[in-house]
C-alpha cells in the first residue's frame, strides 16, 4: 500500500457544492455537508450554507471574526522563523495548520537572504573564489571583478526562484507518488515554505552556516512531516532526500563552492 492509511478507512466527507473540497460541517437548515467557503455562521451560532442563507435571508456573523489569524502574520516573519528554529517539534503544527500569511513571499525572502549571505561569506573568506568560478569561461575571466560581482548579485534573485521551484517540484513528485492528491498536497507546500526559515542560518560564516542550515531544514521538515502523517523515519527520508538534493544544488550547501 502506498497511499496515506486513512484513505481507505474513513474517506473524508466532501462538500456538496464543490465535491473536490473537504466538508468542514453541516448546514443546520438543509443538512448537507459543506466546505469552509460555503458555510456561514448565523448570529445564533448555527451553521448555514450560502444557498439557504440566500433563500432565508438570515443574519450571519462576519467571517473575519471567526477565523483565527494566521500565526505567520500574528507572530511576524522574524518571530515565526525564530520559533521554528528554536523548537520545530512544538511550533511547526500551529504554523502549518493555517492558510495565507504570504507563505510564498516568506519562503522567497528567507531563501534569498540566506543565499546572498552564503555567497557573500564565501567570497569574503576566499578572495580568489570569484576568479576560480569563471576560470573555465575566458570571456568572463577578463572582466573586472566589480562587474562579475554585479552580475552575480543580479543572478541571485533568479537562482533563488529556481532553487525553490526545484525543491518544491521534487517534493510534489514524492507526495504524488505517495498517494497525496492535489488538496492533500497543499500543507506539504506550506511546510516547504516554512522550512526556508532555516536558510537564515547561512548568515553564520564558513561551512558552519550551511551545515546548520541543512540540519535545521531537515529538522523542521521532519517535524512537519510527522504532523502531516508521515510517521516513519524511512518514509521521511523518501520525502527529504530528493527535495534536499534538488534545493541544495541551487544554493547554500555545506560543500566547498569549487573543488580544491
Ligand atoms: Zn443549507
Amino acid at each position: 500500500m502506498t497511499g496515506p492509511s486513512h484513505k481507505q478507512d474513513d474517506a473524508p466527507l466532501r462538500c456538496s457544492a464543490q465535491p473536490r473540497r473537504h466538508a468542514v460541517g453541516w448546514c443546520t437548515h438543509c443538512h448537507q455537508p459543506f466546505g469552509e467557503a460555503w458555510l456561514l455562521v448565523r448570529t445564533d451560532g448555527r451553521a448555514i450554507c450560502r444557498g439557504c442563507r440566500g433563500a432565508l435571508g438570515a443574519d450571519v456573523l462576519d467571517p473575519s471574526v471567526l477565523r483565527e489569524r494566521d500565526p505567520l502574520r500574528r507572530l511576524g516573519w522574524w518571530k515565526s522563523a525564530w520559533h521554528l528554529l528554536r523548537a520545530p517539534h512544538t511550533r511547526v503544527a500551529a504554523l502549518l495548520n493555517a492558510e495565507g500569511g504570504r507563505i510564498a513571499r516568506y519562503a522567497y525572502a528567507w531563501s534569498l537572504v540566506g543565499s546572498v549571505a552564503w555567497l557573500a561569506w564565501a567570497i569574503a573568506l576566499e578572495p580568489q573564489l570569484l576568479e576560480r568560478l569563471v576560470e573555465s569561461r575566458p570571456e568572463l575571466a577578463s572582466r573586472p571583478r566589480a562587474e562579475l560581482l554585479g552580475w552575480l548579485a543580479l543572478a541571485m534573485p533568479l537562482v533563488t526562484m529556481v532553487r525553490l521551484a526545484a525543491g518544491l517540484l521534487a517534493l510534489r513528485v514524492v507526495a504524488a507518488l505517495s498517494g497525496y492528491d492535489r488538496e492533500a498536497w497543499r500543507p506539504f507546500a506550506r511546510l516547504f515554505g516554512l522550512s526556508q526559515a532555516a536558510t537564515l542560518l547561512c548568515m553564520v560564516p564558513t561551512f558552519l552556516g550551511p551545515l546548520a542550515f541543512s540540519a535545521f531544514w531537515a529538522m523542521i521538515m521532519m517535524a512537519g512531516l510527522r504532523v502531516l502523517g508521515v510517521q516513519s523515519l524511512g518514509k521521511s527520508f523518501v520525502f527529504l532526500l530528493p527535495t534536499g538534493i534538488a534545493m541544495l544544488s541551487w544554493g547554500p550547501h555545506p560543500l566547498p563552492l569549487v573543488g580544491g
